[in-house]
């Protein structure tokens, strides 16, 4: 069965869609968590790597198609894709296809950050954008980073993605939070990055967050529960702490980038502090 969930926000549709599943060290996943706490709601392999997805999101908003993501990168060898664990048995373009739509059709292309599991699906394998009539936008910080890359940061980048995108022409550089079209904005999402965004929706009284990796999956809405692999964790937290209780008061749908199993989720409060994510039940696509 295919993965794709769909919904109505207001008078948006939105489709969860899934490029791949993948496995990563789930120490290197949750920070300083210890696994006895962590290994409760993300159980390890037998290589301690844990369950994850990258999940798309299309935005079909007035007459336009709108992508959240486009997929984990699938040019790195046979060598990577085994470290990964990568399983495409679906993809982000059989998700279009079961919506009936192709890659001409998208309008509009939202990279949360440049990060080989997000925006591995930016080109292809000729080095074109894969979405040749979209513009690709992207904060202008984290083109930037994904250019002056360190030790910590390089291995997450891979210029192929991005390069051919600015070569064309196509990337629309945004610089903090910004409203794309009329209730459809990017709001700045520091700590996994600097130059990260989220993607926020507003129709009809609804709200729905795209979350990207400020929670990567939804075991980790705890605020301590934070990736090894953030540059900036304590960014992280500050946040999760300005932005959770927003997002908790507007009843807003969240969405999550790498979430194994659940593609819609709502803010619950948790009485010992903080918040859980609860899954929020779209209906699956026939
Ligand atoms: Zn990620």
């Amino acid at each position: 069965m295919a993965w794709n969930h769909t919904r109505q926000i207001g008078e948006v549709k939105v489709t969860s869609l899934t490029d791949a599943s993948f496995g990563l060290d789930g120490g290197a996943m949750f920070g300083s968590v210890p696994k006895a706490l962590w290994e409760r709601v993300a159980p390890a392999d037998e290589q301690n790597r844990i369950a994850l997805r990258i999940n798309p999101l299309l935005i079909q908003l007035g007459e336009e198609n709108i992508l959240i993501e486009t997929g984990f990168w699938d040019r790195g060898g046979e060598k990577f894709e085994s470290i990964y664990g990568l399983d495409r048995d679906e993809t982000v373009f059989r998700g279009l296809q079961n919506v009936g739509l192709t890659p001409d059709d998208i309008h509009l292309v939202i990279n949360t950050h440049l990060h080989f599991d997000h925006a591995g699906r930016n080109t292809t394998a000729l080095n074109e954008p894969t979405f040749p009539n979209a513009r690709y936008a992207v904060q202008k910080r984290e083109l930037d980073d994904a250019r002056h890359t360190h030790e910590r940061s390089r291995a997450s980048y891979v210029p192929d993605t991005f390069e051919p995108i600015a070569d064309a022409g196509l990337f629309d550089l945004i610089d903090g939070e910004h409203e794309l079209r009329p209730g459809l904005s990017v709001l700045p999402l520091p700590g996994h990055n600097l130059g990260q965004q989220g993607v926020v929706l507003r129709s009809g009284g609804q709200t729905l967050v795209y979350v990207a990796d400020l929670i990567p999956t939804l075991a980790h809405t705890p605020l301590p529960y934070i990736m090894g692999y953030d540059l900036y964790p304590v960014t992280t937290l500050e946040t999760r702490k300005t932005y959770l209780p927003q997002w908790f008061e507007q009843n807003a749908v969240i969405c999550t980038p790498h979430d194994p199993r659940t593609p819609f989720a709502r803010l619950q409060e948790n009485p010992k502090g903080g918040f859980v994510a609860v899954p929020d039940e779209g209906e699956p696509q026939k």
